[in-house]
């Protein structure tokens, strides 16, 4: 198992890490990483690993492994130095580009607030997101809608995770009425993300820590994809 050290501290830029396996295709997997991989909507980082002899290994993309969420992979970049199971590497993200995507990754929340439909997907750019909801008809309070978003943006609440047992779900009803997501159960616990007193939902990606971060806000184009769906985005103002 990799350690998660995103799911802590998403502010790590970089990290000191040992490589556990290369495959052949020049996928690596450490015992630790800052790099979060691609899932829920959020794209997996960038960055490099560099070596004791100061060399670089740029990573263009990190993903889960099919099927399994406790296996990291950091894809390097074609032609890269080789590395070997037991080297010491530094990892380092690309800070920017993470850093809008945990401001737009929280904006989403946000997002989730003042459109208070069932979510039935989402992406995270570096410049703009959306999420899609089950919203038969789109509000005519727009304007006021992207004033409610930049209110709370504004208004630095933190965001702070918790954890709980999949039981300690089932004996609190009333907090699953709280959330629009229902949490996936089964793997024994599930990571709760909370925004002050405005939000709290399942989620395993990286949030800045407190709302005033994000920045403005602009709501984006609202297009038809299904007799219920509409997909609404999000940009920076
Ligand atoms: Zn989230």
């Amino acid at each position: 198992m990799t350690e998660f050290l995103f799911r802590s501290d998403s502010y790590l830029r970089s990290a000191p890490a040992r490589v556990k396996a290369v495959s052949p295709e020049g996928g690596i997997v450490l015992d630790r990483t800052i790099f979060y991989a691609s899932s829920g909507g959020q794209p997996g980082d960038t960055g490099f690993l560099e070596t004791a002899d100061g060399s670089r290994i740029a990573i263009a993309a990190t993903v889960h492994p099919e099927g399994d969420k406790t296996q990291i992979v950091h894809l390097s970049a074609e032609g890269a130095p080789a590395l070997a199971p037991g080297d010491g590497v530094t990892a380092v993200i690309d800070w920017d580009r993470r850093y809008r995507l945990m401001r737009m990754h929280t904006a989403l929340h946000l997002l989730s607030v003042v459109f208070p439909f069932p979510v039935t997907g989402g992406s995270i750019g570096e410049d703009k997101g959306r999420l899609d909801f089950d919203m038969p008809e789109v509000p005519d309070n727009l304007t006021e809608l992207e004033a409610r978003l930049n209110e709370m943006a504004s208004g630095s609440h933190a965001v702070t995770e918790e954890w709980i047992t999949d039981a300690e779900m089932a004996a609190n009803a009333n907090l699953i009425k709280t959330m629009k997501v229902k949490p996936p159960t089964g793997q024994g616990r599930v990571r709760l993300i909370r925004i002050g007193e405005v939000d709290l939902q399942p989620c395993g990606g990286t949030h800045v820590r407190d709302t005033g971060e994000i920045g403005p806000l602009k709501l984006g184009k609202i297009e038809k994809k299904g007799a219920i769906n509409r997909r609404v985005a999000l940009l920076f103002g």
